[in-house]
């Protein structure tokens, strides 16, 4: 996967490729997928959501550039699995899922894993986390309309945001960097993410 998928595809930080050498994705599949876990495809994960291609995880990663002392908010734990990649670079991870069942899942599983430096909560993460704020780095996994303005307001001056923006149809995925207090947005490769479900989603 990490040679096929990954290094083929354009992706060379040597932590990145690492990190996924080292997290095994099928740990994250429903048992029934798990056959499929090293594909390049999003799988289904239950209640209608997908773990994501192992080449879009690593393109976001590569975007977000997290580094060891980030802290860092995830919206849309999903299976867990880049919260587990995440975790493994910054020294802390939260993480928003607003579909319970998820979060309880990923974050036992996380638990099991070992990995002590991840927050997970049920809720609405298109209005992020403030009693945790400012973050480093924030990373949506869900499609927003326009860049939620809650999460912008939570973003460290020099932190990095990542967040595919479109319709449901399409989007782009968008890296949004906070210099000297102005928000310096720059557009990536067209993406397909399941919809932001919330206040400052769609
Ligand atoms: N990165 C995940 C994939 C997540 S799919 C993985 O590796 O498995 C996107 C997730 O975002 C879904 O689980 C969905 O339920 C969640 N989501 C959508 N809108 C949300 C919101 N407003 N707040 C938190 N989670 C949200």
């Amino acid at each position: 996967m990490v040679a096929g998928q990954i290094l083929n595809r354009g992706i060379r930080d040597p932590k990145i490729l690492s990190v996924f050498s080292k997290v095994p994705r099928d740990r994250f599949v429903p048992e029934e997928h798990r056959m499929r876990s090293y594909t390049d495809h999003p799988l289904p994960i239950g209640e209608g959501q997908t773990i994501s291609q192992p080449y879009i995880v690593a393109l976001m990663m590569e975007l977000l550039h997290p580094e060891p002392d980030s802290r860092v908010l995830e919206i849309g734990t999903g299976s867990g699995y880049q919260t587990a990649l995440l975790a493994e670079i910054a020294s802390k991870v939260y993480s928003i899922e607003r579909i319970p069942v998820l979060a309880e899942r990923a974050s036992r599983l996380l638990k099991d894993m070992g990995y002590a430096n991840v927050e997970i909560r049920v809720g609405d993460g298109s209005l992020g986390w403030p009693e945790a704020a400012p973050f480093d780095r924030i990373l949506v996994a869900a499609a927003a309309p326009s860049v939620p303005k809650s999460l912008a307001g939570q973003l460290a001056e020099g932190g990095r945001l990542v967040v595919p923006i479109g319709s449901a149809l399409e989007q782009t995925l968008t890296l949004v960097e906070r210099v000297q207090g102005n928000l310096r947005l720059q557009e990536g490769c067209s993406c397909l993410f399941v919809p932001l479900i919330g206040a400052e989603g769609s």
